[in-house]
C-alpha cells in the first residue's frame, strides 16, 4: 500500500498492483466469500448477479497498461448474457484474457463514434469470426446522428463494406452470416429504453460531448442496475436517468495540470480539453452527489500514481461516497447485499473459447486462383 496523503491507495496493476484501486473494495456485506484476486474462470456468475469488469480504462492511445474505452456486463439471468458497453482498441486482448466464451461477444453498445470507443468493431467482426463466432453475426446499438453518415447503422454498413476481402477470403471456410455487423440505431436525443429481453433492459440516455450524437446507457438487471456515462461533459440527463444506480461508471479526465504533463498539450488547451469536452474530477463529484448511486467508477484516465493521488483528492474534496479508480481488467460483482471491487489475475496467452455454436456451418473446398498452380512452390 502507498501512503498518500491522507488515504492509503494500493499500486496500479500496471505496477504489479492487485488490488482495486479504491478505499472501499467492499461495500455492504457479501453473502460469499470473495478471493482477494479475481481469477477467470475460477468463479461462476450466480442467479441473479451482475459482474462488471473494466476492458478498456484508457485513453484515445492505447497502450500496454490501458486499452482504449470499454466496459463488460454479465448478468446471472438463465442465459447468463454478456453485454459491452463500447469496444476500444486492445479491449479485445482484454476479453481474451477472461476465459468467457468469443460468441458470447456479441451485443456491443456504442456511446459515440469516437475511434478510441469503437476500433475493435473491425477485429470483432472480422477476425473473431474466425477464431470461434461461427454461428452469426455481431449486433451493434447506438446512437444515429443528426444525419445517416454520423449514425451507428452507417458506420456498421462501412466497416462490414471495408471486410469485403476479409469476408471473400474466407469463402467456403467461415460461415457468412458470422462476418455480418448488424447496426440497429436510435434516436440519440431522447431518453428510452433500446433493448429489453430475457430479464435485461438497457436504456440509453443523451450526453453532452463534442457535437449531438453521444449517448450513455444504464443496464437493468433483477433489481440491480449498472450505468455508463460513455464521454461526457456534466449532464442532466444522465442523473434523470440514472439516480440511485448501483454502479455508475463516469468518465473523469485528470486535472488540467496532470493532463499538460501527460499530453503535451498546454495548459491554455488542457483546461479547453478538460471543460469543454470531458469531465473534471470536481464536475465527476457533483454528478455523483447527484446520483448517488451505491458505488461510483472512473474511467478514461492516464493512469500514474502522481494522477491518482490528484483523482481521489479533487473528487474527495467534493463527493464523500465511495469510488472506484477502474484500470484494465478491475472487475465488480453487484448484488443486492455487497459491491465488491478486485483486479484480475490473468495470463497473457489464451487459446480461444468458441462456446456453445448456435449454428452449424459446413465448410466447403473453393478452387483456388489458377496462378497458384505454377506459382507454387512444391513441397514434398
Ligand atoms: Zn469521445
Ligand atoms: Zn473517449
Amino acid at each position: 500500500m502507498k501512503d498518500n496523503g491522507s488515504m492509503s491507495l494500493p499500486a496500479l496493476a500496471y505496477e504489479g498492483g492487485t488490488r482495486a484501486m479504491t478505499l472501499t473494495p467492499v461495500i455492504g456485506t457479501p453473502r460469499r466469500k470473495h478471493a482477494e484476486v479475481f481469477i477467470p474462470g475460477e468463479e461462476t456468475l450466480a442467479d441473479g448477479e451482475m459482474r462488471v469488469t473494466v476492458l478498456g480504462s484508457g485513453n484515445p492511445w492505447p497502450t500496454r497498461a490501458q486499452a482504449s474505452a470499454s466496459v463488460l456486463v454479465e448478468v446471472g439471468n438463465p442465459e447468463r448474457d454478456i453485454f459491452v458497453f463500447d469496444l476500444g482498441t486492445g479491449s479485445i486482448a482484454n476479453y481474451a484474457s477472461l476465459k468467457l466464451p468469443v460468441n458470447a461477444l456479441n451485443k456491443v453498445f456504442i456511446t459515440h463514434l469516437h475511434a478510441d470507443h469503437m476500433g475493435d468493431i473491425l477485429t470483432l467482426g472480422g477476425s473473431l469470426a474466425k477464431v470461434g463466432r461461427a454461428d452469426g453475426p455481431v449486433y451493434v446499438w447506438g446512437p444515429g446522428g443528426t444525419e445517416p453518415r454520423l449514425g451507428t447503422k452507417h458506420f456498421c454498413e462501412a466497416i462490414h463494406e471495408a471486410l469485403a476481402w476479409d469476408e471473400e477470403a474466407g469463402k467456403g471456410h467461415i460461415n457468412p452470416e458470422s462476418t455480418k455487423i448488424v447496426g440497429t440505431e436510435f434516436d440519440c436525443m431522447k431518453t428510452q429504453v433500446v433493448y429489453d429481453k430475457n430479464g435485461v433492459k438497457v436504456t440509453s440516455f443523451p450526453v453532452i460531448h463534442c457535437i449531438s450524437g453521444a449517448v450513455g446507457y444504464r443496464l437493468d438487471f433483477a433489481g440491480l442496475s449498472f450505468a455508463f456515462s460513455g464521454d461526457t461533459r456534466a449532464g442532466w440527463p444522465l442523473v434523470k436517468a440514472c439516480e440511485g444506480v448501483d454502479l455508475l461508471i463516469h468518465e473523469c479526465f485528470p486535472p488540467a495540470a496532470a493532463l499538460a504533463a501527460a499530453s503535451g498539450l498546454s495548459i491554455e488547451q488542457a483546461t479547453m480539453t478538460l471543460n469543454a469536452i470531458h469531465t473534471s474530477p470536481k464536475a465527476a463529484g457533483k454528478v455523483f452527489s447527484l446520483v448517488k448511486p451505491r458505488l461510483a467508477g472512473l474511467y478514461h484516465t492516464l493512469l500514474s500514481p502522481q494522477v491518482v493521488s490528484m483523482l481521489f483528492q479533487e473528487l474527495g474534496a467534493v463527493y464523500a461516497g465511495p469510488v472506484v479508480q477502474t484500470q484494465d481488467l478491475t472487475v465488480i460483482n453487484v448484488t443486492k447485499k455487497a459491491i465488491v471491487s478486485r483486479q484480475a489475475k490473468v495470463v497473457n496467452q489464451l487459446p480461444p473459447i468458441a462456446g456453445k455454436q448456435r449454428a452449424t456451418f459446413k465448410p466447403v473446398q473453393i478452387p483456388p486462383p489458377a496462378w497458384w498452380a505454377e506459382a507454387l512452390i512444391p513441397i514434398d
